[in-house]
C-alpha cells in the first residue's frame, strides 16, 4: 500500500495514524482535519479547561516520528470510488485506503445558532469562549442534564455563577442511564447550589432568556445547549457511503463502510455488535481511543472485529462517574454500597448471573473489574457482589451458577 488518507483529525483520526505506524505501515499517510489545530483531547474541555486549570489539551503524539502529512484547517468535501477524497482547496487525494473519522457536532436548538450568549461545547474555542462567560455572579442557563450539562453546571457552580439547568426528562442522564440511577445524581445539583428543573422542556430561547414549559422565564448572561450530538457526516451527502437516519456511517464488524477501500471509526460511525445484537453508535472517548487499532489492522488487509463493552466517564460535582455496558432494560441490578453515600456502584446481571453493565461513583476498581467480567461473560455470585467490601473480581464463579 502506498497511501492512506484519514479524514478527521480528532482522537480517532490521530490514533488511527499512530496505530497504522505501530503495525508497520511505512507508506504515505495523510491526515485531513477541519480544525486549524493539531489533534487534541476533548474531555478536558468541559473539566480542567472550563475551570481555568489549563488552556489546551494536545494529544501527546510525536508527529515528526509518525511522519504524517497534516492537512489542517481544511474540510473534506466528499469521497468517491477509487477511493478518492475531495478536500476543499486541494487536488483530489487518491488512496489505497481511506478512514473516515469526522466525529460529531453538537445539536443546537432551533433558532439559536446566531443568538448572542448561547454556547455549545465541542471545540477548544467553544471552551475558551464559555470559560470567559463563567464570571462570579453571572447567570448561566444550561439546557440538558446529560453528561455535558452536568459537567458545565459543575464548572459554572465552582466559578461562583448562578446556575439553572433545565432538563426535559424526569431525571438527569436520562438518555444514558436508567432513571433509578440518574435520579441518584439529582441531589448533587442542589448540594452545589444549582437550580435543577426536571421534566421542564425549553420551549424557546431569546437573547438573554430561556422560556420553559409551564411558563417560567430564566434570564441568563450565558446559556449552554447540551442536548447531544449528531454525526459530522453532512459532507458525505451524495457520496456512495451508506449512513443511517441520524447520519452515522454504517460499517460492518470490521469497520468497513459500503464503499470499497473506505473504513470509518469513532463518533461518526455505527457498528454491528454481536455482543448486544444491535447496531451500536458510541460517542465516547474510549471508543475513539480503541477502535482505531482495529480500523488500522483492517485498512492494512486484516480481518479484526470490533465489539467492545462501551465505556464512558464523567466528572460531576467532585465525583467520578463511570459506566460500562449497554442497555440494562430487564436486567437485575445489584447495588454495592449506599447510593446516598459518597461512593457506590451498581452491576446489572443477566438471567445467567453474568455482569452485563456497571455504573460506579468514586469506585474505580469496581468499574475496571466489572467491565472485565462483562467483557469475558463470567458469571458471578450475586450475594457476594452485593457486599461492597468484597472485590468485584472475587465474586466471579469459576463454574456456572
Ligand atoms: P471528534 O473528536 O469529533 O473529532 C473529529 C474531527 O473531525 C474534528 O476535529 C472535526 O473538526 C473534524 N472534521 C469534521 N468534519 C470534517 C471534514 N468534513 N473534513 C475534515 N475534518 C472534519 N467522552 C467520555 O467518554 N468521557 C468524557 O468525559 C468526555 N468528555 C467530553 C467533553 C466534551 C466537551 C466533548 C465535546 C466530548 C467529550 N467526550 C467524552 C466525548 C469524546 O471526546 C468523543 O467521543 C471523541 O472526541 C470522539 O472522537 P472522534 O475523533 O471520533 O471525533
Amino acid at each position: 500500500m502506498e497511501r492512506i488518507v484519514i479524514v478527521g483529525a480528532g482522537l480517532a483520526g490521530a490514533r488511527t495514524a499512530q496505530a497504522l505506524r505501530e503495525r508497520g505501515y511505512a507508506g504515505a499517510l495523510t491526515l485531513v482535519g477541519a480544525e486549524p489545530h493539531l489533534p487534541y483531547d476533548r474531555p478536558p474541555l468541559s473539566k480542567a479547561l472550563l475551570m481555568g486549570d489549563r488552556d489546551d489539551s494536545p494529544l501527546e503524539l510525536d508527529w515528526d516520528s509518525l511522519d504524517v502529512e497534516l492537512v489542517l484547517g481544511r474540510h473534506a468535501a466528499g469521497v468517491a470510488e477509487g477511493p478518492v477524497v475531495e478536500v476543499e482547496g486541494c487536488p483530489p487525494l487518491g488512496a489505497d485506503a481511506v478512514v473516515l473519522a469526522t466525529g460529531s457536532v453538537p445539536v443546537r436548538l432551533p433558532g439559536t445558532a446566531d443568538l448572542r450568549g448561547v454556547h455549545v461545547l465541542r471545540t477548544v474555542e467553544d471552551a475558551r469562549s464559555l470559560r470567559a462567560a463563567l464570571a462570579p455572579g453571572a447567570g448561566i442557563a444550561v439546557v440538558g442534564a446529560g453528561w455535558i450539562g452536568a459537567e458545565v453546571a459543575t464548572a459554572a457552580a465552582r466559578a461562583g455563577c448562578r446556575v439553572t439547568v433545565a432538563e426535559a426528562a424526569p431525571t438527569p442522564l436520562a438518555g444514558a442511564l436508567p432513571a433509578v440511577v440518574g435520579a441518584r445524581t439529582e441531589p448533587w445539583y442542589g448540594q452545589a447550589g444549582v437550580d435543577l428543573r426536571l421534566g421542564t422542556p425549553v420551549e424557546g430561547v431569546e437573547e438573554g432568556a430561556l422560556h420553559l414549559s409551564g411558563g417560567d422565564r430564566v434570564a441568563f448572561d450565558a446559556a449552554v445547549v447540551g442536548v447531544g450530538v449528531r454525526p459530522a457526516t453532512d459532507w458525505l451527502a451524495g457520496a456512495p457511503v451508506a449512513r443511517d437516519g441520524r447520519g452515522a456511517v454504517l460499517v460492518d464488524a470490521g469497520l468497513h463502510t459500503s464503499l470499497p477501500g473506505v473504513l470509518a471509526v469513532g463518533d461518526c460511525c455505527a457498528f454491528p455488535s454481536a455482543r448486544y445484537g444491535v447496531r451500536m453508535h458510541v460517542e465516547h472517548w474510549d471508543n475513539a481511543l480503541r477502535a482505531p487499532d482495529v480500523v488500522a489492522a483492517n485498512a492494512l488487509g486484516g480481518a479484526e472485529v470490533y465489539d467492545p463493552v462501551p465505556y464512558v466517564w464523567s466528572e460531576q460535582f467532585g465525583r467520578m462517574v463511570q459506566y460500562a455496558g449497554h442497555d440494562v432494560a430487564g436486567l437485575r441490578p445489584v447495588w454495592r454500597g449506599d447510593p446516598d453515600g459518597p461512593a457506590w456502584a451498581v452491576c446489572w446481571l443477566d438471567p445467567d448471573e453474568r455482569v452485563r453493565a456497571v455504573l460506579a461513583v468514586d469506585r474505580p476498581r469496581d468499574l475496571v473489574q466489572a467491565r472485565r467480567l462483562a467483557t469475558r461473560g463470567t458469571p458471578v455470585d450475586p450475594a457476594l457482589l452485593a457486599d461492597p467490601g468484597v472485590a468485584v473480581r472475587a465474586t466471579a464463579r469459576t463454574r456456572g451458577p
